[in-house]
């Protein structure tokens, strides 16, 4: 309104889906073109950082210790820290048992207990005793250039062209049999027409549309999609938060689909556990964290004894990596990353056989998120459990799971493993959605496509295909037969399916969205 001469965003977009993240960006960059505002950029979404800004000032416990053009302290950084970050967010290619996400260790220092010396060093890979804590590090010029700037002592002899130590690869582990099958799942909600004054017809919110697919032992399956194409319900389904509309839940052959969770056995109950989103609102924030892993290993029918359940609990607590001393801990005295653990080995306590992860990282910050996600992925190969693993992010997606599945108004509009979800032919709203994603490496070109509009209302679908209203693709299809059928199921290559009109010939000729440039 006012025209500043400085706008401010303080993370504009954190809160919302990709796509939409894509507009909002693409909007406020075009406003800075047209009233030439200057703009400060404030981010932890390093992807987001390279697509938006022309200078970059890294920031560290209250100090600069970076600052430089985007392009240079991308490609030539000069502070531990800013390597640090890089090496702990997945980029393109970067597969979860060759190239391990590497999390910075300790953590971060609260304002009144800052060490001597570098903010950074007792977490540096280079700290040097006696040099990095003897005194204030100054912001030096790297290489006498004006426009680079990095605040350590040790910038100009440090091999920032070494490769990252080599750390363990692991072995995949083998996916096994089937352990959850879903067949022609439906869910839909009957809602008041009218909210307001009640009462009157009722109208049905279509939140699963024919969920068909199965998830094997050991797998990841990834759930995509924005909000409000019905992951969560899909989730509360499975647990037995919900109960189905229509069509099958197996578990181990089990039908599961019509039993709620209080009238679910325990081993059933043990077998489907949920890591939440949020581990701020699912922890109880009056009883320690043993009570809270014992309670959860009474649930599920764990020892005879207290004793045990103790010992169990403590046990649990090694393999979500806390000090056994936590068990005595109120959740309030504990980071958003340990509450995660706990949450993590909460949902692990009764052995599970399939874990639900609604988005289990998207609330921590970035350099915690790598610890958590390899936690899991760990735990998960030595249970050999099943992981359901939704997310919008879509560079975590590519990094840890096995298969894909892209959900789209509470249809599965494409399914297969991580390598064909993310290759061409895509589902055009595939397409979309990677194109969308922020990706924190100056050597990635990606394909521009924004998604006009918004998701339409799932009480108010619009008639055949569901993405019929944003496809950039509907005149490649003859006769309007996009607004008049729901697209059949395709099956383009072993193991991948699409749900689209598209003819083959313009399947074969997409291009893909993510290139690599060589180096
Ligand atoms: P996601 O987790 O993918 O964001 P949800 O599964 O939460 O999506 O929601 C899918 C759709 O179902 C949305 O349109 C949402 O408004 C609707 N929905 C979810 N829960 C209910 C409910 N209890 N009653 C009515 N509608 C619901
Ligand atoms: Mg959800």
């Amino acid at each position: 309104m006012s025209k500043p001469s400085l706008l401010i965003l303080d993370e504009p977009t954190t809160a919302l889906d990709v796509t939409v993240e894509a507009a909002i960006v693409e909007l406020v960059k075009d406003l800075g073109k047209k009233y030439g505002t200057s703009m400060l950029f404030i981010s932890h979404n390093l992807g987001l950082v390279l697509e938006t800004c022309d200078r970059i000032c890294v920031m560290y416990s209250g100090e600069a210790v970076e600052r430089g053009d985007i392009k240079t302290v991308f490609e030539e950084m000069r502070h531990p820290y800013t390597q640090a970050l890089f090496r702990s967010i997945p980029v393109p290619g970067a597969d979860k048992n060759a190239r391990p996400l590497k999390a910075i260790p300790g953590n971060f220092p609260l304002p009144h207990e800052r060490p001597q010396g570098c903010n950074f060093g007792p977490r540096c890979d280079y700290f040097v005793k006696g040099r990095c804590d003897a005194a204030e590090v100054p912001m030096f010029d790297v290489d006498g250039q004006k426009l680079h700037e990095s605040r350590c002592f040790r910038h100009g002899e440090i091999d920032w062209k070494a490769p990252m130590e080599a750390m363990a690869t692991k072995e995949k582990g083998k996916i096994g049999e089937v352990v959850l099958k879903i067949d022609n799942l439906k869910k839909y909600y009957e809602v008041a027409a009218n909210a307001l004054f009640g009462g009157g017809a009722k109208k049905v919110v279509k939140a699963n549309e024919t969920l068909s697919f199965e998830a094997r032992e050991s797998e990841t399956l990834a759930i995509v999609g924005e909000s409000g194409c019905g992951k969560s319900t899909f989730a509360k389904v499975l647990m037995g938060l919900e109960t189905a509309t229509d069509g099958k839940i197996l578990l181990d052959g089990r039908e599961i689909q019509n039993s709620p969770i209080e009238s679910r056995d325990t081993k059933t109950v043990a077998d489907v556990q949920m890591v939440f989103q949020n581990p701020f609102d699912t922890l109880n924030p009056s009883m320690t964290v043993g009570r809270q892993i014992m309670r959860a290993l009474e649930i599920f029918g764990y020892g005879a004894t207290d004793e045990e359940r103790r010992n169990r609990s403590l046990e649990l607590l090694d393999l979500v990596k806390l000090p056994r001393a936590f068990a005595d801990r109120m959740p309030r005295q504990l980071s958003g990353g340990q509450k995660q653990r706990v949450g993590i080995a909460r949902a692990f306590a009764g052995g599970a056989r399939i874990v639900v992860a609604d988005e289990p990282v998207s609330a921590l910050d970035v350099s915690v998120q790598a610890a958590v996600t390899d936690l899991l992925m760990e735990i998960q190969r030595k249970e050999k459990t099943t992981l359901l693993f939704i997310s919008h992010d879509l560079s975590i997606v590519r990094y840890l799971s096995d298969r894909v599945m892209v959900m789209y108004l509470g249809h599965v509009v494409e399914l297969g493993t991580t390598d064909q979800v993310f290759s061409p032919p895509y589902h055009p709203y595939t397409e979309a959605l990677l194109s969308a994603v922020p990706i924190a490496d100056t050597k990635v070109q990606k394909k521009h496509i924004v998604l006009e509009g918004d998701i339409p209302s799932a009480m108010n679908p619009p008639p055949g295909c569901p993405f019929q209203t944003r496809c950039r693709w509907k005149s490649s299809v003859e006769g309007g037969l996009c607004e008049r059928e729901v697209p059949p199921v395709r099956h383009v290559a072993d193991g991948h399916q699409i749900k689209c009109h598209l003819p083959d010939d313009a399947l074969r000729e997409m291009e893909p969205v993510i290139k690599i440039a060589a180096e």
